[in-house]
């Protein structure tokens, strides 16, 4: 199958070439018939399967007939995020280089007075996130009467974001004979209800199971303490990798996010931070300067790197566990793209046991555990990737502060000796109890929050850290 095959006009067929596809994805090749024909889609697929092309291709064919209306758009795609929206607009640039259409953007974060001159000149596409969609729609200056294709993408994120009220109040302001594209990557109880009420006897394609994890990546559990600064600490072992090009590292919430890249950044790693709370300009910035490559690492939440579609990045990393399974699925999928080779490393804390299980369980293989040692933490004080500036920072704090969190190791006359020496002992301890806690016949210890965790703890609590395993030296 080529794309001379699939109905596209030739202006399309065209900008494909110069994108330089030579053959269809199997989303591309299911799709783009039914969707020329009128038909409803419903799309069971991932991002990195070609999905935006799977709509923007024959949305740029069919729009070559008509022309834009003041304040009524022809066609209105949905994301659940401002980089997704801007990455379908550039998508729009890059496919419709042969024609002469109107885009326009809705996001958050950007003023309402170019968005609104834009509509009002009349728009042949809108890209919307559904809040900023529903403000414009409030003040009286979109109508979406004139709507005749609609795309809800990542629909499965849309509800992890609590958007589905926003989509069904869209989905009943625009005509009811339009044609509708439901992009989704799973398919949970609450979305069939979506599609079984929106969709008009739907042509289904599905291009790979949902919790599906590509073969070219590699993935590998490291274990890790329940304290953040430990984990940090691991983390930064791992980021000193020679094979390591780039990598994004994922944290389950926002706050977490910043304190790592703060931490990261006084460590002297070149990082950038994305999340939700950030401003849009921020938000670009960040991803253009990893995409580019002049920050190698980024510090992201789920929310705010869902779908990216940077190409070449090496690795991933999970800060934190996550909570929900497929969003394992979607963040490693960030790595491994094109037929690249990818690696995915998850921080295991004890905690973590119920929720790696769940992973597992989803992607149906379990996740080998590292078999590298990570090397103590004076080691890294000696010749790491950095040394820290101590500064207000975590370093000097864990000096100054309670004493729980100092390492004597690392300021000991000692620290030389060890520095050398890895600690192999230390990984399947972790893991064991990793274990333990996963089994059937033993309740896991609930997931504490980690400054629940720091607040209630008193001495050492349950933790017993690496120094105080290591045989004494006597100096003898
Ligand atoms: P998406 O799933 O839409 O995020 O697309 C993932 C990546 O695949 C993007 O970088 C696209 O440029 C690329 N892509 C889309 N269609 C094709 C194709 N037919 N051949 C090669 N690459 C493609």
């Amino acid at each position: 199958m080529t794309f001379d095959d699939l109905g596209l006009s030739d202006a399309v067929r065209g900008a494909v070439k110069q994108a330089g596809y030579s053959t269809p994805t199997p989303i591309q090749a299911q799709a783009i018939p039914h969707i020329l024909e009128r038909r409803d889609v419903l799309g069971i697929a991932q991002t990195g399967t070609g999905k935006t092309a799977a709509f923007t291709l024959p949305m740029l064919t069919m729009l070559e007939t008509g022309r834009a209306r003041a304040r009524m758009p022809r066609t209105l795609i949905v994301e659940p995020t401002r980089e997704l929206a801007a990455q379908v607009q550039e998508a729009f640039e890059k496919y419709g280089v042969n024609h002469k259409l109107s885009v326009a953007l809705l996001i958050g974060g950007v003023s309402f007075g170019d968005q609104d001159l834009k509509i009002s000149r009349g728009a042949d596409v809108l890209i919307a996130t559904p809040g900023r969609l529903l403000d414009h729609v409030e003040r009286g200056k979109l109508l979406l009467s004139g709507v005749e294709l609609l795309v809800i993408d990542e629909a499965d994120r849309m509800l992890d974001m609590g958007f589905i009220p926003d989509i069904e109040r869209i989905c009943k302001l625009v005509p009811f004979t339009r044609q509708t594209l439901f992009f989704t990557a799973t398919m949970p109880p609450e979305i069939q209800r979506l599609t079984g009420q929106f969709l008009h006897n739907p042509v289904q394609v599905e291009v790979a199971r949902p919790a599906t994890t590509a073969s070219t990546i590699t993935q590998t559990l490291v274990a890790t303490s329940d304290r953040d600064y430990e984990k940090r600490e691991t983390l930064r072992q791992l980021l000193g990798a020679p094979e390591l090009k780039n990598a994004i590292i994922f944290c389950n919430r926002k706050r977490s996010v910043v304190e790592l890249h703060r931490s990261l950044m006084r460590h002297n790693f070149s990082v950038a931070a994305l999340h939700g709370d950030m401003d849009q300009p921020s938000r670009m910035r960040a991803l253009d300067s990893f995409r580019q490559g002049s920050t190698k690492f980024l510090v992201a939440s789920d929310v705010a790197a869902r779908g990216l579609d940077i190409p070449a990045v090496s690795h991933i990393f999970n800060f934190d566990v996550p909570h929900h399974s497929e969003d394992y699925v979607h963040r490693i999928g960030r790595t491994g793209r094109a037929g690249l080779e990818g690696t995915a490393i998850t921080l295991v804390a004890p905690s973590d046991a119920k929720s790696l299980d769940a992973i597992e369980k989803l992607i149906g293989q379990p996740i080998p555990w590292s078999t590298q040692p990570v090397k103590p933490a004076e080691a890294m004080a000696e010749g790491g990737p950095s040394t820290p500036r101590k500064t207000n920072g975590e370093r000097s704090r864990s000096r100054t502060g309670s004493g729980r969190r100092a390492s004597p190791a690392a300021s000991s006359p000692n620290a030389k000796k060890h520095a050398v020496r890895p600690v192999p002992e230390r990984e399947p301890a972790v893991r064991q109890e990793v274990r333990r806690e996963a089994s059937p016949h033993t309740k896991p210890a609930p997931a504490r929050r980690s400054h629940e965790a720091e607040a209630a703890v008193v001495g050492l609590g349950d933790h017993v850290p690496s120094f105080l395993l290591r045989p004494v030296r006597t100096g003898a």
